[in-house]
């Protein structure tokens, strides 16, 4: 039994939960016990009593312990990227590459705890000194989905820590094998009791008790638009500091003059690798009229090539989705799609295979138009809708006409066209000739409108959300 990290013991629950693989249903990957309001208080208070010791830790103390989870994720990356794929469902490549780049954001945000600088301004009045620096925020709740169950969690708890904050941890209920195993490694850093916490359990449970209590001044959440916008109201109304990170319909554009296969390999990258489940996803495809029919044909038999099966196995391209529900989900977009007069060329429905797991074939719907709900509403699946454009302006209002604005790209061998798509495409992110999903850890990441709120992740610009500025004046 799998228990919860607070106050620096292992703790039990009355309620547990089982982790399946959605691969072969038959493997229970571990059981994981589910955390009360009562634990999530413990670990609340064990928090906040650690917090003032903590925020006056050196950086070497704060380096040292990030240093070292840095360092065993890299060292165990092929045993715990197998116990990711195993839960999660993306391919063993896939999954070790996501335990890697969680050791390399422990490894930067190590680096990070040495260059905490601040200003130092003479001030307008005579006499007077201004320094500006910045200050843990105290407690911070990190709330975290389940399609990168253990990079995302990463890139909240090492910024989280490295400066100078307590941590409430609560990972997605679907999978709580990997971020279990970042807890325990968490656990052996030398971190005093109380700085990390893990609770486990229902969002609904947890959620509302991290949200509600006075002692946690910041939360941080990736997740559904529809969970994080209510938990945004509650949050803010309670003067905590938030951010999210929702959902995505991230367009890309190819035009007449891209390369084809680099286009083709982008889309089919963008789009399905990861079984579609990024919020970085292209899953609208705006393709421009003259190379529209030619890449369209090749895309549908790339597609209808993939191989879909058991994430562990060496020749899986594409493994499973993660669970019931969002095949449900993905099936019942396909269905809308039809119904709304799209053309599926390939793909959208149900595989079987010699173990009982939730297979689906990668979908291409051409013909489809930019007021659709396939081509407005993330699906969080393999399902790409293909909408044709007239010439390149065409294109870049199409890819703008979204609620969302995380992730788009671009592939064309214009620089011009580039340059002005880079600066005119409202999106936080943007890629020319690269898969709109894919990114650095070393750099902001996050969106504009319906897809974001708050200041960036990951990079430097972490700091903005996890400190707080101070401007003190000193009279000589
Ligand atoms: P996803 O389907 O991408 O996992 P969800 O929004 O359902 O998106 O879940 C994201 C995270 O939010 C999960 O850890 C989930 O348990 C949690 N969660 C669910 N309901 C709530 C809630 N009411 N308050 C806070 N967190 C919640």
């Amino acid at each position: 039994m799998h228990k919860n990290w607070i106050a620096g013991e292992w703790v039990a629950s009355q309620n547990t939960q089982q982790n399946l693989n959605p691969s072969d249903l038959s493997d229970i990957v571990g059981e994981y016990v589910r955390a009360s309001a009562a634990d999530v208080d413990a670990a609340i208070g064990a928090a906040s009593q650690a917090w003032p010791a903590w925020s006056l830790s050196t950086p070497q103390q704060r380096f040292d312990a990030l240093d070292f989870i840095g360092s065993e994720l890299l060292a165990r990356k092929e045993e715990l990227g197998e116990l990711l794929a195993r839960e999660e469902g993306k391919t063993r490549p896939e999954a070790i590459g996501e335990v890697a780049r969680a050791g390399q954001i422990f490894k930067f945000f190590a680096g990070e705890t040495l260059r905490a600088a601040g200003e130092f301004l003479p001030s307008v009045r005579p006499g007077l000194n201004v320094e500006i620096t910045r200050e843990p925020i105290g407690v911070v709740g990190i709330i975290t989905p389940w399609n990168f169950p253990i990079a995302i969690p990463a890139w909240k708890i090492a910024p989280a820590l490295a400066y100078g904050n307590c941590v409430i941890f609560k990972p997605a209920d679907l999978v709580p094998g990997s971020a279990w195993a970042l807890a325990e490694i968490i656990s052996r850093s030398g971190l005093p009791a109380g700085v990390f916490n893990l609770v486990m359990g229902r969002g609904s449970v947890v959620g509302p008790a991290l949200v509600e209590d006075p002692r946690v001044h910041a939360i941080t959440f990736t997740g559904s638009v529809g969970t994080g916008n209510q938990l945004l109201i509650d949050a803010v109304s309670r003067h905590k500091k938030v951010q999210l990170e929702l959902g995505g319909k991230n367009p890309f554009i190819v035009l007449d003059d891209a390369d084809l296969e680099v286009a083709l390999d982008c889309t089919i990258q963008g789009a399905f690798y990861s079984t579609g489940q990024r919020c970085t996803a292209s899953s609208r495809i705006i393709v421009e009229r003259g190379i529209h029919d030619r890449f369209v044909e090749e895309l549908a038999k790339r597609t209808s090539a993939l191989r879909v099966g058991h994430a562990l196995r060496s020749e899986t391209q594409i493994g499973p989705v993660a669970d019931a529900s969002q095949l449900e989900q993905d099936m019942e977009y396909v269905a809308i799609g039809q119904r709304e007069g799209a053309q599926l060329l390939c793909g959208g429905e149900r595989l079987q295979r010699d173990t009982e797991g939730f297979f689906f074939s990668p979908a291409v719907f051409v013909n489809a138009t930019n007021d659709m709900r396939i081509a407005r509403e993330e699906i969080f699946g393999p399902v790409a809708a293909i909408v044709r454009a007239d010439d390149y302006d065409h294109a870049l209002a199409l890819a703008n006409d979204n609620e969302f604005g995380l992730s788009s790209g671009i592939c064309t061998q214009s620089l011009k066209r580039a340059t002005h798509f880079k600066r005119h495409i409202q999106a936080g992110m943007t890629m020319v000739n690269v898969a709109t999903a894919g990114v650095d850890y070393h750099v902001p990441f996050g969106g504009r409108k319906g897809s974001s709120y708050g200041p960036r992740e990951q990079g430097r610009y972490a700091q903005e959300f996890f400190t707080v500025v101070k401007t003190a004046y000193t009279a000589a």
